[in-house]
């Protein structure tokens, strides 16, 4: 039996196989071919089967996602058979007497660059999937296999550690928990494991070895351990602990139903975050009172595009209809920093956490902005939609903000779209200056949402994607206390409500500072929901 200690960031035990996270990179030489015939035959061999990987795609996407979600498989397919591309990778290798592989990856090149140079955002967005699609094939080529993990039941997902762009791509269906060598606590893993509810173990070092890929394991998340290969005794308790938590949890369902009400009278809202439409599921089983939160980045995330007005419509359609009139407040998309997508094409930076991030991003590239606030428009019709806008630092931020989602309402009336004209429109406090421009912003908007994952970063000066900076991150800093603090004085001297969606909104030890404070509400993972109620009901 191998013992490794890590750090936990949420309990549970899972007990299972391990599946190790393989990352694959493609490296491509040129080499000489005599036979150009036979390369053109195994190019084709292997479009072929890329086109019937696309086909099980597409089929397993329009099962779990639906019909507008998978059509980019079918996309994918088109640019596959798509004449042009194939006399290119053709043409190259007969002409230059050259291997496949040089000739997918020059003429994915030449493509992606052809249409990063138009000026329609549509047909930029296309410069991804070109590369995508020549990804498949190289992958085909070289034999190599894709970056991911196979499972086909239920597994302990082992990692170095894993982006968020990595984890959209898992069958959460399949997973056990989360046991990585790196990451941080702050980290999208970890959110995404509170969310499922899962156990999650991070910083087991490098002792935690692809080769025990397959091996039975024991994560325990309660704990911030990994047993590989685990010996009876070992088994027999954590069994015997799983059912205790599974009781624990049993209990916690008593509470479903109950208001969030202090044993003084005091009432507080509790809603939860979520990343994805099907995280409903877990929102509405917990009995959260909303959502204060849709992290609606996972959405460009999961997609190889930008996501289609009609797409983006759809699912904030499917999750306002779901939560039956209860509030859900959608977050625009927070890509940059420790979010990256590649249809960005966002240059590299020395500091992305200081840098072109979130509204950023939207105030600068109106044309993505624009497509987001119409779809999330046009859904308010269907439920109680608030918008919520990340990283604001200014004043003119959130006027230039108003501004356009007055343009985007003016066109679709024009267009004869309905929406709810007095949608509430909100803002992260997750930046100091936010907070201490705050009696400013909160005269503009309807709400406060403090970011404390940011807010913390920011003025610790501490990188959350950075293990090595925890024993600086006191996440209980009294300069982090005050700020939320102000920014709550202010919200109330204007009448607003403030609300709190970063993770110190689940931490139990401070639910009576905030309840002191006046927040009006915590938003948390859908696992944290009864936790919280439970703690809130008992203080006084
Ligand atoms: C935060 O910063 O606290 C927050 C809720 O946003 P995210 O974690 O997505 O940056
Ligand atoms: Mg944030």
């Amino acid at each position: 039996m191998i013992t490794l200690k890590g750090k936990s960031v949420f309990g549970g035990i899972a007990i299972g196989e391990i599946a190790f996270y393989k990352r694959n990179d493609t490296q491509i030489k040129r080499c000489h071919i005599d036979d150009t015939e036979a390369e053109i035959k195994r190019f084709e061999e292997a479009k072929n089967q890329a086109e019937e990987e696309l086909k099980t795609l597409y089929e397993k996407a329009m099962d779990d996602v639906g019909e507008a979600n998978a059509m980019i498989f079918e996309i994918h397919q088109m640019m596959l058979n798509d004449l042009d591309y194939i006399e290119s990778i053709e043409n190259i290798i007969k002409l230059q007497e050259v291997n496949a592989e040089y000739a997918v990856g020059m003429t994915a090149d030449n493509f992606s660059a052809m249409f990063e140079a138009m000026d329609d955002a549509y047909m930029q967005g296309r410069a991804a999937d070109v590369r995508d699609v020549s990804e498949r094939v190289l992958h085909i080529l070289s034999g190599a296999a894709k970056s991911g993990v196979t499972m086909n039941h239920p597994s302990i997902v082992v990692a170095d550690d894993l982006v968020p762009s990595e984890t959209v791509q898992l069958d959460k269906s399949l997973v056990l928990a989360f046991a990585t060598q790196y990451g941080s606590s702050n980290s999208h893993t970890a959110i995404l494991a509170r969310t499922m509810n899962i156990p999650a173990v991070i910083g087991l070092g490098k002792e935690l070895l692809e080769e025990y890929d397959g091996h039975l394991a024991v994560v325990d998340g309660f704990e911030g351990m990994i047993y590989v290969d685990p010996n009876e005794e070992t088994l027999k308790i954590m069994r015997e602990k799983q059912e205790e938590d599974l009781r624990q949890k049993e209990l916690l369902d008593q509470l479903k139903g109950k208001e969030n009400i202090t044993l003084t009278g005091q009432k507080i809202n509790v809603y939860a975050n979520i990343g994805n439409s099907s995280d409903v599921g877990a929102v509405l089983k917990n009995d959260a009172g909303g959502i204060g939160l849709f992290r609606s980045e996972f959405l460009y995330l999961e997609n190889d595009t930008f996501p289609t007005e009609e797409q983006q419509f759809s699912v904030y359609k499917t999750v306002a209809e779901n939560m039956a009139g209860k509030k859900v407040i959608i977050r625009t998309l927070d890509i940059g920093a420790d979010k990256q997508v590649d249809y960005f094409d966002l240059d590299k930076e020395e500091n992305p956490a200081l840098g072109y991030r979130a509204i950023r991003i939207c105030l600068t590239r109106p044309e993505i902005f624009k497509t987001q606030l119409r779809a999330l428009l046009r859904a308010s019709a269907y439920g109680n939609i608030s918008i919520m806008f990340p990283m604001i630092t200014s004043l003119w931020e959130v006027k230039k903000i108003k501004e356009i989602v007055a343009e985007v309402k003016e066109e679709l009336k024009q267009e004869g779209f309905a929406y709810k004209e007095d949608i509430e429109l909100g803002i992260m406090i997750e930046t100091p200056a936010a907070v201490l421009v705050s009696r400013s912003l909160a005269k503009e908007v309807d709400f406060f949402s403090v970011g404390t994952n940011d807010l913390t970063q920011y003025t610790l000066a501490i990188d959350r994607q950075n293990p090595k900076l925890d024993p600086f991150c006191d996440t209980h800093h009294p300069a982090v206390l005050e700020l939320i603090r102000m920014a709550t004085e202010s919200a109330h001297a204007e009448g607003k409500w403030i609300g709190i969606c970063g993770e110190l909104g689940a931490d139990l030890t401070l639910t009576e500072t905030f309840l002191e404070m006046g927040i009006d509400e915590l938003s948390v993972s859908p696992s944290m929901v009864l936790p919280l109620r439970k703690k809130i009901r008992e203080t006084k």
